[in-house]
């Protein structure tokens, strides 16, 4: 979605008000801080100045003593100024990531559809911690800068002359305000090219690692070799090329900073010479605006990462606010019999795939439906499971609109089976106790036992405590998909969908699975989704999809 700055930079900074109070914290501290520090210098000149003989009413011990606490104090303050900022920006990736799965939790599963991981996954890494970023190292630097460079400003035009708060104050524009735009306008093309080419560089390079072994085997070793190399030479460049960018601003800036030092030292003396100021206050104003640019310096890092920021706040911010394809209903109670698809069709975007669809499962019925791929199977499926609401038509669970229902109650008793059953890097018990957390080790060993892979676990040394990582490549996709068959039976569906979910595996696997769902079935109602027929020979019902509608095949 494409939406104004400020409206951008409202919508981030909306996300950190339960941090108010911490920013408020980093930046008193900053401030503390930097005032304290240019205490130093300040009081250090002052000395100076008496020790030459410049009539000022302060005993040395006072002076010294001053710079000393300054020092102490600063310390202090600045590990405060440290400790807020980071204890933001931890908390607020939790917060943030908190809140990206509480909007994939309201998005539903339509969301995590394979084709989002890539996207969602990006998000809850890279994007969450560039926010970070700009939460905890750039509001807070900013708001510092801002105010300390309005203390001093004013402190000059009160304390020495307005034309040094007028010199102070140009100085500040054009070091933290002018010279970061200029720089940011001037990358920003050249800085998004960068990130890109790294990205890609990346993706081959790890695309090369993981593939490795087809590119043995291919013969491709020295092409991919010498791919690699060229690939890296020009990221170089690039990277050369934004050193020097780098370097050039950094030198911009530094001699900008020299320039205003010049600026207030020659209207300081025009002043002494027109009787304007006495000649102390020249060296204090001095000192006073030199040792300030530190907080306005600060903010000239800024640009490099400002682009990116953006491009991940509005993609964080897109997620927040997108719509859900289906609110869940309120009831939470459903104890299933039945479930009516009522002349339903269906539309992607704008392209119609189901079209006038009408289906009944009843409690322990298996129901199959047959159809090339891309026909619309899954959409079934899909639309079953509430992941969307139909174009038209209505889907009725014991009579109920689907809409009636909580995601909770509806996932209580249906439960989808997909073609590849995901495996946790956690122990085998762990990955099918995920179906039922409190079953007892007797459940989950019968649910093994009934989805046949009960004895290839308890051949593995460490039985079910067996670290998934641990097994590498001495799985099988047959051996998978029966730990998810396991999870099927631990979990007890009242609804079943199996989606392809033996079409990975060999005809052998399949028949042990199918043949354990028809076994163990008990008045479980299933539908199984398949393209080719041998997988439908335990269904009682068949019926084909064609062109978007569901037809009764009575001859399987
Ligand atoms: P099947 O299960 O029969 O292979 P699907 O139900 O997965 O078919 O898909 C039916 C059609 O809808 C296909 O053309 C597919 O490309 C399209 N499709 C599936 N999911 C989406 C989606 N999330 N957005 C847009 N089009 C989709």
């Amino acid at each position: 979605m494409k939406r104004s700055f400020t409206k951008l930079i409202s919508g981030l900074l909306r996300l950190i008000g339960p941090f108010i109070f911490v920013i408020f914290l980093a930046v008193v501290n900053g401030v503390v801080g930097f005032v304290l520090s240019m205490n130093i210098t300040i009081f250090a000149a002052i000395a100076i100045l008496k020790y030459f003989g410049i009539a000022i009413n302060m005993s040395y011990t006072l002076i010294f003593t001053i710079i000393v606490v300054s020092g102490f104090l600063r310390g202090i303050v600045r590990y405060f100024e440290q400790y807020s900022n980071h204890y933001m920006a931890f908390k607020l990736l939790a917060v943030l990531r908190d809140k990206i799965f509480t909007v994939l939790r309201r998005l539903g599963g339509a969301k995590l559809d394979d084709k989002n991981k890539g996207e969602i996954i990006s998000l809850l890494q890279s994007d969450i911690e560039t926010l970070e970023v700009f939460y905890a190292h750039t509001i807070t630097p900013t708001l510092i800068a801002i105010i300390v460079s309005t203390i001093v400003t004013v402190f000059l035009g009160i304390f020495a002359s307005w034309y040094f708060a007028l010199i102070a104050l140009i100085s500040y524009v054009i070091i933290g305000f002018i010279i970061p735009v200029i720089f940011y306008k001037h990358n920003n093309k050249f800085g998004k090219n960068y990130r890109q080419e790294l990205g890609l560089f990346e993706e081959f390079y790890l695309d090369s690692i993981y593939g490795s072994y087809e590119i043995v085997s291919q013969n491709r070793g020295e092409k991919r070799k010498e791919s690699v190399s060229l690939y890296s030479k020009s990221l170089l460049k690039l990277n050369d090329e934004l050193e020097k960018r780098n370097v050039f601003f950094k030198n911009v800036t530094s001699t900008i900073i020299i320039l205003c030092n010049i600026a207030i030292i020659f209207v300081g003396l025009l002043l002494y010479k027109k009787e304007i100021i006495a000649s102390p206050y020249i060296i204090l104003a001095y000192v006073t605006l030199t040792s300030s640019f530190g907080s306005v310096v600060a903010l000239a890092n800024l640009p490099n990462n400002l682009a990116m920021t953006f491009a991940s706040g509005n993609r964080v911010l897109d997620l927040l606010e997108e719509m859900p394809n289906v609110v869940e209903g309120k009831n939470d109670i459903l104890d299933f019999e039945e479930v009516k698809l009522a002349n339903i069709a269906f539309k992607y975007n704008d392209e119609l795939i189901l079209n006038n669809v009408n289906l009944e499962i009843k409690k322990g019925e298996i129901v199959g439906i047959l159809g090339p791929s891309g026909s619309g199977k899954s959409t079934i499926l899909k639309l079953l499971m509430h992941f969307y609401n139909p174009t038209n038509g209505k889907i009725l669970y014991n009579a109920k609109d689907i809409n009636d229902y909580s995601f909770k109650a509806l996932y209580n008793n249906v439960n989808l089976f997909s073609q590849t059953t995901y495996l946790f890097s956690d122990t085998i018990l762990n990955n099918i106790l995920i179906a039922k957390p409190d079953a007892k080790m007797e459940e989950v060993k019968l649910a093994c036992k009934n989805a046949s892979i009960l004895e290839f676990i308890e051949s593995l040394p460490n039985g079910f405590e067996t670290r998934i990582t641990d097994l590498k490549d001495n799985i099988s996709t047959g051996e998978k998909q029966r730990l998810g068959l396991a999870r099927v039976f631990l979990r007890k569906p009242k609804l079943l969908l199996l989606d392809e979910a033996t079409s990975n595996i060999d005809a052998i696997n399949e028949g042990v699975i199918l043949k354990a769902i028809k076994e163990y079935q008990e008045d479980m109602a299933i539908v199984i989704i398949s393209h080719r027929k041998s997988t439908l020979g335990i269904c009682e019902k068949i019926y084909e999809l064609k062109d978007g509608t569901l037809c009764f095949k009575s001859d399987m």
